[in-house]
């Protein structure tokens, strides 16, 4: 009686333990490598959540072109908007979505290139659980850089379709 109430002390325990490991590994899976300052807050009128936006490459005459990084916490996306000239994203970390008004939501992730055509009403983001580190190049910007339109709602951001 007495090595089996120990047993189930020791069970206890490494259960405990190995519950307690499983979390923290979760939450470092989650956890978002940063490579760059992560900046100033973007504006709550233009984003869902928060989304941190640092400035790379200035925009000027001779480049015409604005580069910069946004780290989306998770759950946290832009509101559907237009790049009159059109956008590329390179994901650097994490997990998010990217949808084209009319399309099916995409998920994008560590290493994927997404290209966002001139005047196409999108958005994207990060996924619920995971936050998304995304480096944008906006070419050509004498033609404008972006229009902000209606945030995602809650339906449209969780609609997979
Ligand atoms: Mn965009």
């Amino acid at each position: 009686m007495k090595i089996s109430i120990i047993t189930v002390i020791a069970f206890s325990a490494l259960f405990t333990i190995s519950c307690k490991e499983q979390v923290l590994n979760r939450a470092a899976e989650n956890e978002v490598q940063a490579i760059f300052p992560k900046g100033e807050v973007g504006p709550a009128e233009n984003f869902t959540g928060k989304a941190w936006n640092y400035g790379l490459v200035s925009n000027d005459t001779t480049y015409q072109t604005l580069v910069g990084n946004v780290y989306f916490e998770p759950g946290a996306r832009s509101n559907w908007h237009i790049h009159p000239a059109g956008q590329i994203l390179i994901i650097t970390d994490g997990v998010g979505y990217h949808q084209i008004k009319g399309q099916p939501r995409q998920t994008i992730k560590k290493g994927d290139v997404v290209k966002c055509p001139p005047n196409v009403e999108h958005w994207h983001g990060a996924s619920p659980d995971t936050g998304l580190q995304q480096l944008y190049i906006i070419p050509n910007t004498e033609k404008g850089i972006v229009k902000w339109m209606q945030p995602v709602s809650d339906e449209e951001y969780s609609n997979a379709k």
